[in-house]
């Protein structure tokens, strides 16, 4: 055991590991990197988060960074659970769900808590958190605040910020904060304070006056972004002020969270499901157009393309027998509404399928749950038919998580069929239609220096792209280290160094998730691009196939 870890061992409750295997366990997340970790420690309490924290701090102020990464379950895809120095680990103890106030719904957990899990307990009790991330069986409640996480249905009920209500945050020098909304006496107050959280606000506060129209010109068209900090949000016009949004989707880079207060609603357990199949790109765009004059927003609009379905047909054709009768077409959208009252529900599907027989389109509604679930196997079977490809080409998450507005989805569609093509690779379109966001995973073999230079060359290109129809790079994955290269180029010169400045104002010395968010250099990611990439770690979960 190294110097580091025997003298934290002395200092702290949770347990401390770096024998080889460990950190070579720890050493990847669902990234195409790898980074060796220093040692690795399973936090008990807040109290250790804190001492690790300072201890890297005081460290730091001597010149020495040794830098800290929070991390979840490791599901991260940009490769911001995973980094050198020190590792905490929270499944392993703080884990628990501490309170459940019934009556507000509000719910107060540990980071560690497994999402899938708090909402089983929900559940019980008539309540969710309707962001439903795909990853929720297997991942904590600190990596969807990390990244901020959305899912299914954010195009109705947004994202997880919209569910946060307060957090207890350790900040880059050992002090522990709470944030949470607060009036402007209340953030004069905290102004006031001569210490470390004093200096944050004051700073943050000065940052947003005198940065104003730079922040709303940061405003990307898109519904969701997880890429920057989300600075907007922090101070409304009645002057009250909240660090929550800053530190939600800031990937453990401006402080280590050890206790969130979470919002929930009332369970929507009845639903009505409509499959659509439409046979060129303009009735996709026709079809998103239409659903967007809608009165009220579906709870989910998704997508897969033929190419996807085809896969999915030579692999398991199984999947889709109870689906389609003989063949699909080019495109199909899944539109569901879960509206409490069966009244709005059945009128806006009404609404829907009138539209649908008017331009003679097929489709099929059921409100039957059986059917229903028989529907969403078949949407969430088609990604993971493409996890679980035979051979050495891997699909990657390098170019998983690009948003475009709705509106130009269809001509981003089609620029994304040509960039494939012209880079001579198969492309499987699936993802949030109604958001404009898909998840695009290229095959490709990590052990062929040709595949290892596409992971590059279709980055640059692909994100080129995105600028271009004015995008975000990350709706919902997060900057990480695959994206921070290309964050200087999606905010311009100016608003990313504002970027920069909150980094600098809430980690000083530069020692939370180091090269998360921040690189400059796409270069310096060749390194830590690993040999080989697989989805082991899931195998425990998918139950889709
Ligand atoms: C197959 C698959 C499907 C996925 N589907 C979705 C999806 O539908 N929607 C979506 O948004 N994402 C999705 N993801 C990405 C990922 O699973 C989610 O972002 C998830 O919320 C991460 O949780 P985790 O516990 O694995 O966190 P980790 O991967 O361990 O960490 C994620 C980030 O949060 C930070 N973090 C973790 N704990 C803390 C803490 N206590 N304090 C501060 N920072 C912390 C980490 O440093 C890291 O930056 C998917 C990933 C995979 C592999």
């Amino acid at each position: 055991m190294n110097r580091v870890a025997l003298y934290l061992q002395e200092h702290l409750l949770g347990e401390i590991i770096t024998n080889k295997e460990a950190r070579e366990y720890f050493s990847t997340d669902a990234s195409v990197f790898k980074i060796l970790p220093n040692v690795i420690i399973y936090p008990m309490h807040t109290t250790d988060v804190r001492k690790i924290v300072k201890f890297s701090y005081q460290l730091a102020l001597k010149g020495k960074i040794l830098p800290i990464t929070a991390r979840g379950m490791g599901t991260d895809q940009s490769g911001a659970a995973i980094g050198e120095g020190l590792l905490l680990v929270f499944p392993a103890h703080l884990n628990k769900l501490l309170e459940l106030d019934t009556k507000s719904g509000e719910v107060r957990v540990e980071p560690g808590l497994n999402y899938g899990k708090l909402q089983q307990v929900l559940l019980t009790h008539d309540l969710f958190i309707p962001v439903n991330p795909a990853s929720m069986e297997y991942s904590t409640i600190g990596g969807a605040i990390g990244n901020n996480a959305g899912g299914d249905r954010s195009v109705k009920y947004g994202k997880t910020l919209d569910y946060v209500k307060s957090l207890k945050v350790v900040l880059s020098n050992g002090d522990l904060i709470e944030t949470r909304r607060m009036s402007k006496k209340e953030l004069n107050k905290k102004m006031g304070q001569s210490d470390f959280e004093g200096e944050i606000y004051r700073s943050v506060d000065r940052l947003i006056e005198e940065n104003s129209q730079l922040i709303n010109s940061m405003d990307l068209e898109v519904s969701k972004n997880s890429s920057g900090y989300n600075l907007k949000l922090v101070k409304r016009k009645d002057g009250s002020f909240d660090l929550t949004p800053l530190i939600v989707g800031s990937q453990g880079t401006l402080g280590i969270v050890t206790e969130a207060t979470l919002l929930t609603i009332p369970r929507r357990p009845k639903t009505t499901l409509t499959i659509i199949s439409l046979s060129n790109i303009s009735e996709v765009s026709d079809t998103l157009d239409f659903i967007k004059r809608l009165p009220e927003a579906p709870s989910a609009v998704e997508l897969v393309d033929d190419k996807l379905l085809n896969l999915v047909k030579n692999n398991h054709p199984n999947l889709l027998k109870n689906i389609f009768n003989d063949d699909f077409s080019r495109f199909v959208l899944i539109v569901e509404f879960d509206n409490p009252t069966e009244r709005l529900r059945t009128s806006l599907t009404k609404k829907l399928t009138k539209h649908l027989q008017d331009n003679s389109l097929a489709f099929e509604t059921s409100i039957d749950p059986v059917r229903i679930e028989e529907f969403w196997k078949f949407r969430r079977s088609a990604t993971a038919v493409l996890g679980h490809q035979e051979g050495t080409a891997k699909p990657l998450p390098i170019i998983e998580d690009g948003i475009v507005s709705v509106d130009k989805l269809a001509d981003f569609i089609e620029s994304l069929y040509f960039l494939f093509s012209q880079n001579d690779l198969p492309i499987y379109i699936y993802g949030h239609a109604g958001d404009g966001h898909l998840h695009l995973q290229p095959a490709l073999d990590l052990s062929k220096v040709g595949d290892r230079q596409k992971v590059f060359k279709l980055m640059i290109e692909y994100h080129a792209l995105i600028k271009q129809f004015n995008g975000s790079i990350s709706a919902e994955h997060g900057d990480g280290r695959i994206r921070a290269p290309f964050l200087y180029a999606q905010y311009g010169p100016e608003s990313y160094q504002l970027l920069t400045k909150i980094k600098n104002i809430f980690d000083p010395q530069g020692i939370l998730n180091t090269g998360v968010k921040f690189t400059d250099d796409l270069d310096s990611l060749k390194s830590i691009l690993r040999n080989e990439y697989n989805s082991d770690y899931l195998y425990n979960y998918l139950p889709y196939l």
